[in-house]
């Protein structure tokens, strides 16, 4: 007679290492007491989903809060989804968004640590040593059903009303014999391996969640599949066997995994491993005609992390908004240390919302405007340059011509004790600085609308008559002035108040037919600075063009 151990044999006959064997290489970590180590484990589908970034932000600051430790590991079990290169593109996005690892792949190509391999399809011998273990213990079976046969099944429990699934008395080859099971893989009849479930569907597994809190539901009692026909693991399987060797303390995940709790407790305790706390992060939501819904790569780019690239949102805006719907304390805290390193923050995981944190695409460009005004002009100009090189080759040639003047530019108004909050991304950059360059200033004949096109050119002349670069804004303001009066327009906007009908306009009027014409906007930063880095050539073109159009 056949036994278990003959059948767990002939399905692994490669395999020559115990689960002990693995345990003693793979020990528990040596830690400081109560360091959380958690990971990232994502599909090398070349697309970093906000979600996933998301999670990754929270696993990194629950490390950091007990000083663990946080790695990366590739989950490439699902052939059909993997994109070349998906991986290194998946990392370059946590890099350069600011989320470091400090294990399995940390950058493109870069792999450390004494836990891997780091990437599922090369741990397939070490799923199939626990595999034939649980089959050698009975508690895993070959199946071979065919895809027809547990479809027709599924049709009559269907009909029936019954829990769909492969269980109880709708799971046949639970009951063949050690003796069946090695006829029929004798035969080279194709299988799965199967779990051979203790649970039971009337009892209930109870634990906590860090987020969700504690929860109750039943226990499984599916047979579910541990390896599929190709001796790849199913995601239960490959999570209890990696969390397990990779001593994770903490998974933090997407909630979509919260029902297969059970499954994974089973398994946990089933294999003889400490399971791990579990944290189930609600999906990120997004407001749609007044309704939300979840955030969709399908429907919006801003699901995807490349679109932050492209856009040249700083590392620093995307945490910083990520924090505050991380946490609803984040803000206040924030108010209170203005100046203060973000990973400061005392980031609680156990306060999350148990509800999806809604995304505002305005609230984040509210938040990116205030990150990058406190920016100096050196690190705005690197991070311009950066970004234009890769997405605006022409903008970049523009400000390669002369970085020197690229960062007088982005350094106009920037020590004031307000900063200027123009722009919320890099994108932004060409149109706030076109009015520098001849190539992107869109000259203008608008006016104020108290100013007569005659008048305009007579402001304009007048002016120019006497233009002199000046660096000093109170100079600069003075010499605006003196063309007032001999014009008709009040050099005092206070003065103008109180007898408007004496005068055609006051200086605000003046300067702003100035800078219309210098710059081709009503608004603009500085324009005495403005004026200085175009240079008198330049300026006295625009006058002279600007009146001759009028
Ligand atoms: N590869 C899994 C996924 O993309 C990871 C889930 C987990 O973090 O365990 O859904």
């Amino acid at each position: 007679m056949a036994t278990w151990n003959d059948v767990a044999a002939v399905l692994f006959p490669d395999v020559t290492r115990t689960p002990e064997d693995y345990e003693t290489m793979y020990p528990p970590r040596d830690l400081a007491e109560g360091a959380r180590v958690t990971r990232v484990a994502p599909s090398p589908t070349g697309y970093l989903h906000l979600g996933v970034f998301y999670s990754a932000l929270i696993d990194r600051l629950t490390a950091d809060a007990s000083k663990g430790l946080f790695y990366f590991r590739l989950e490439d079990t699902d052939k059909k989804r993997e994109v070349e290169g998906g991986a290194d593109d998946i990392l370059a996005s946590l890099n350069r968004f600011g989320l470091p690892i400090d294990e399995g792949f940390v950058a493109p190509g870069k792999v450390t640590g004494d836990y891997g391999s780091y990437v599922q399809s090369e741990r397939v011998e070490i799923y199939h040593t626990y595999v034939k273990w649980l089959v050698e213990n009975e508690r895993a079976y070959p199946c071979f059903c065919k895809p027809e046969e547990n479809a027709k099944t599924r049709e009559q429990q269907e009909a029936r009303k019954l829990r769909t699934g492969y269980y109880g008395a709708f799971a046949p080859c639970r009951n063949l014999s050690a003796d069946e099971a090695l006829q029929k893989l004798q035969a080279g009849e194709p299988y799965v391996v199967r779990l051979r479930s203790d649970g039971d569907e009337e009892r209930r597994v109870k634990f906590d969640d860090m987020i969700k809190g504690h929860i109750e539901m039943p226990e499984n009692d599916e047979d579910f599949v541990l390896l599929k026909s190709d001796g790849v693991p199913t995601y239960h399987f490959a999570h209890a066997v990696d969390d397990h060797l990779m001593r994770t303390t903490h998974v933090i995940r997407g909630d979509e995994w919260l029902s297969s709790v059970p499954k994974h407790l089973q398994l946990f305790r089933l294999l003889n491993f400490k399971a791990p706390k579990y944290a189930h992060i609600s999906p990120i939501m997004v407001e749609e005609d007044g309704h939300k819904r979840k955030l969709s790569k399908r429907k919006d780019p801003q699901a995807a992390m490349h679109f932050y690239a492209e856009q040249g949102y700083p590392a620093a805006s995307v945490l910083e908004y990520l924090m505050t719907i991380a946490s609803s304390e984040f803000e206040q805290w924030r108010k209170a240390n203005p100046t203060a390193d973000r990973r400061t923050f005392p980031f609680n995981i156990k306060k999350m919302s148990v509800s999806g944190a809604l995304f505002d695409l305005n609230k984040m460009n509210d938040v990116s405007k205030n990150v990058i005004a406190v920016m100096s002009a050196d690190d705005v100009t690197a991070a311009v340059l950066a970004w234009a090189e890769e997405y605006d080759k022409d903008f970049f040639a523009l400000l390669d011509r002369d970085r020197e003047l690229a960062k007088n530019i982005f350094a106009i108004d920037r020590d004031k004790p307000k900063p200027r909050k123009d722009m919320a991304k890099w994108s932004d950059a060409p149109e706030y600085t076109a009015f520098f360059f001849d190539e992107t200033y869109v000259p203008t004949t608008e006016l104020p609308e108290s100013v007569s096109p005659a008048d305009a050119k007579a402001i304009l002349a007048a002016y120019a008559a006497d233009y002199k670069e000046v660096s000093d804004q109170s100079e600069w303001f003075e010499r605006v002035k003196a063309i007032c009066a001999p014009l008709g327009f009040c050099p005092d906007v206070k003065e103008y108040k109180q007898n408007p009908d004496a005068y055609k306009g006051h200086v605000g009027d003046v300067s702003t037919v100035l800078r219309l014409a210098v710059t081709g906007r009503r608004n603009t930063p500085d324009l005495c600075r403005i004026m200085e880095l175009l240079g008198t050539d330049r300026v006295l073109a625009r006058l002279a063009d600007t009146a001759n159009a009028l």
